[in-house]
């Protein structure tokens, strides 16, 4: 029960955020970088009562299939959006372009993204290979279990293995400490030139999104962008402020590009942070869904 006056029970309602979205299009599962598997996923996402979820690992679509499965046994699971987050180049930058509604087993698409994890895997040994107190500190057996623990390898493994063998106390110092510098004199991550995996995106019969634009992303690199066929712009994610979300939503209308949102979300235990943090509201979701003219995830995975 509720206590207090009737003007305490209305500032308590006021102060408690409205729960307007209804679809987080930007989350990674444990065949990524995130802590939760495909299951735990689903269940995150229906018990924060979305409709619709997007599984949007970087560069692999390997959490989709379970993901869709798990939400599908839930009495009250989302809709799961087949998707991915591929590591791009732009103009000399690292931007993030999210691919979504794709078929996950497209043969070109899985083709593209089997090399960047190819060269994930590399440089994840790498890491473990260039930090001396690691290599001191974990054999070679638990470096293995991470590294069979994902499909695609990626910082968080190494700070994650840097916590298991006791070199750090958080993932963040070893994030802060080591993988900073030593990232410094490893190879460059593998990125795909934005054109092709925009490319790759409508190939496998996706919407092309562009995941949280920094600020040197603007107008023109946006106008440059949808020249290659690039459909829609993360406007909701949590380093946006309203005054940025407001801007990109002015350049999406302008342009005629569709929205995306999400809560970029990769585990428990962030205030703020929750699955469904951001992401669209009920109409910005289906005028999303009607433009790609999506069918359901039994349509996708069929
Ligand atoms: P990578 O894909 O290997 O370049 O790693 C990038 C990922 O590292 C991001 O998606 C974040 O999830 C994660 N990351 C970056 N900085 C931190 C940090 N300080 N603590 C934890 N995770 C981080
Ligand atoms: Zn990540
Ligand atoms: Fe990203
Ligand atoms: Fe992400």
């Amino acid at each position: 029960m509720v206590r207090g006056s009737p003007f305490t029970r209305l500032c308590q309602q006021a102060a408690r955020p409205l729960r307007v979205v209804v679809a987080d299009l930007h989350l990674h599962t444990s065949a990524s970088d995130g802590d939760f598997t495909p299951d735990q996923l689903a269940a995150a996402a229906a018990s924060a009562r979305l409709t619709a979820i997007a599984v949007t690992d970087h560069d692999t679509t390997a959490g989709v299939r379970e993901t869709v499965e798990a939400a599908g046994r839930l009495r009250d699971g989302p809709a799961v959006v087949p998707g991915v987050e591929i590591s791009a180049s732009f103009g000399g930058r690292e931007v993030h372009l999210l691919g979504l509604f794709v078929r996950p087993d497209d043969t070109a698409l899985s083709a593209a993204l089997d090399g960047i994890c190819a060269g994930r895997r590399e440089r994840f040994r790498g890491f473990v290979a260039g930090i001396p107190e690691l290599k001191e500190a974990a054999d070679a057996g638990l470096a293995r279990l991470v590294e069979e623990s994902a499909v695609s390898l990626g910082r968080r493994h190494v700070a994650g293995l840097m916590v298991r063998a006791g070199v750090v106390a958080t993932r963040n110092e070893a994030f802060r400490r080591f993988l900073g510098p030593v990232a410094r004199t490893l190879p460059p991550k593998p990125l795909l030139p934005v054109e092709e995996a925009i490319r790759l995106v409508r190939g496998a019969g996706g919407l092309a999104s562009l995941a949280h634009p920094g600020q040197d992303v603007g107008e023109a690199e946006l106008t440059r962008l949808r020249e290659l066929g690039l459909a829609a712009v993360e406007t909701a994610f949590p380093a946006a402020t309203p005054g940025r979300s407001s801007e990109l939503r002015g350049i999406a209308a302008r342009l005629g590009l569709a929205v995306t949102g999400g809560s970029d979300w990769h585990g428990p235990g962030i205030a703020g942070r929750e699955v469904g943090c951001r992401g669209l509201k009920a109409g910005e979701w289906s005028d999303l869904a009607d433009r790609a003219g999506w069918g359901g995830p039994a349509a996708v995975l069929s």
